[in-house]
């Protein structure tokens, strides 16, 4: 009997493991995305449901109670979040892997784990642990509740590097000698590593760190799950070995996407403390221009083609509708609309993506920063939807916080039109001298009441 519930538990975690490589893949186009995130949340139903059938389980009853808690409040908490918060909760569901991870391998290092099982055990704790704290102050971060620029402590790589060393030592007593005082002491100061870390990370480098962890959190697993095919819930370590590698190496290709979205190597981002410099100066030269609906209607509607670059801001106001509407009539018109998308414009990895095709936007009309660059100097309206960061010119300067960042060229546009409430700047909390420009007006208002006006005055135009 206890052979034949082996035997099914082995061959469900086979066809789970089919699933999630299958979810991954349809990730990888919006077209299929949502489908993917039900394979993949399927496949893992699949995996925890039958785990409860594994002859070596015990303690149900905290299993359940831990399921019910944690499934109910993930659940509970991704049902009210709104669109714009999903990526604090990412960044938290992220961490709570991490730690989850580290947790496991606290346990096993508790046991009296031996030879390479005890170094994977404290790999994980380490990796673990540094995600869940540092995802904690990218949530904290993203939510608003830190400012988003770098925060640089005085002796910032020494007070780092102690702390780790701290951390390892108290590790490596703890593990030769199962001390558990010596264990909590290792995990505290990893968490206050990953803290440190995190720290001087500035703005528009988030994008790298949140895929980053996502990465880490991926190889914590699986170094768990490698440690647990030792002991009696030797099935449950596999089935943690794949998930945790695919996340592992999913989560290192998109942080080597992010990173090259920004110019950067994953080591600057982490060690650079970019984003940390004051802006120096009196701010950009010149005035901001104001326009109205009216007028910016005309000009877009007599264009031959208009360039609509979406941002944050297009995300929290909602407003992909009514840019589908406004492009649907600009096309009616005979203007060629294109849409150009920034890697890192919003807050998610594929926002601006996920937000267009929601809208019904066709694929073929989204380009990306490298595909439409050139094109910028012979564009007549490039229309500014809620971004800043992505198109801030301030990338191209030395010593800036977003230096290096590859942009999108809107300031080669022949007109810009900038639609944003007022004067607030962008996530990494500098100005935008694009907004300056002879070539510029701003068209003030909530993005998705701003295109209305726009799709109103087009109407009646
Ligand atoms: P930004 O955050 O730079 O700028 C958004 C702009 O939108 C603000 O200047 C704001 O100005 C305006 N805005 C806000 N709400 C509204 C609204 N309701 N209607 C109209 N405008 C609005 O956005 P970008 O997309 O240009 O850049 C993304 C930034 O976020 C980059 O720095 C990126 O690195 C970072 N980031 C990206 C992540 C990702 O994975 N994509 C993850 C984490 C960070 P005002 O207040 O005046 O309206």
């Amino acid at each position: 009997m206890t052979n034949v519930a082996e035997t099914i538990v082995d061959a469900v975690y086979v066809v789970a493991i089919l699933v999630f490589i299958l979810g991954l893949k349809a990730m990888s186009s919006p077209a299929t995305a949502r489908r993917g995130i039900v394979f993949a949340g399927l496949a893992m139903l699949l995996a925890v449901a039958v785990t409860f059938l594994s002859p070596h389980l015990t303690n149900f009853l905290w299993i359940v109670i831990g399921v019910a808690l944690g499934g109910g409040a993930g659940f509970y908490w991704a049902r009210v979040v709104k669109m714009t918060a999903m990526p604090q909760m990412v960044a938290v569901f992220n961490g709570m892997g991490g730690g989850a991870a580290a947790a496991i391998a606290g346990v096993e290092l508790l046991g009296s784990l031996h030879g390479v099982t005890a170094y994977l055990s404290v790999a994980g704790a380490i990796i673990g642990s540094i995600s869940i704290s540092g995802s904690v102050i990218a949530f904290l971060k993203l939510q608003g509740w830190m400012p988003s620029k770098a925060i640089v402590l005085p002796a910032r790589q020494v007070v780092n590097f102690a702390a780790l060393a701290l951390a390892l030592g108290f590790g490596i007593y703890a593990v030769g000698w199962l001390h558990a005082g010596y264990l909590a002491l290792f995990f505290l100061f990893l968490v206050l590593y990953g803290v440190l870390l995190t720290l001087p990370i500035g703005g528009a480098d988030m994008p790298v760190v949140i895929s980053l962890f996502n990465a880490l959190t991926g190889i914590a697993v699986g170094l768990d799950g490698f440690a647990l095919v030792n002991g009696p819930l030797g099935d449950a370590g596999y089935a943690m070995v794949i998930a945790g590698v695919l996340v592992g190496a999913a989560g290192s290709l998109l942080t080597a996407l992010m990173a090259r979205a920004m110019n950067r190597s994953v080591g600057n981002v982490f060690f650079g403390a970019f984003g940390a410099q004051e802006e120096t100066g009196g701010g950009p030269a010149g005035s901001l221009k104001a326009i109205d609906a009216a007028d910016a209607a005309v000009l877009m509607a007599y264009a031959g083609e208009v360039v609509i670059v979406p941002g944050y801001g297009l995300a929290v106001a909602q407003a992909q509708q009514k840019v589908k509407e406004l492009a649907d009539l600009l096309e009616a018109k005979g203007v060629t609309v294109k849409f150009a998308i920034h890697p890192v414009a919003g807050r998610m990895p594929g926002h601006m993506n996920v937000l267009l095709a929601e809208a019904g936007i066709s694929y073929d009309k989204l380009f990306d920063r490298d595909e439409i660059n050139a094109e910028f100097p012979s564009v007549d309206v490039a229309l500014v939807i809620g971004a800043n960061d992505v198109v801030n010119p301030a990338a191209r300067r030395k010593g800036s916080p977003l230096e290096g960042m590859p942009i999108l060229d809107v300031d080669k546009a022949k007109n810009v039109i900038v639609i944003k409430r007022g004067q607030g700047r962008g996530f990494a909390g500098i100005e935008n001298e694009l907004f300056y420009g002879d070539n510029c007006r701003m068209l003030y208002g909530d993005a998705q009441s701003a295109v209305a006006q726009l799709v109103q005055a087009l109407k009646q135009g």
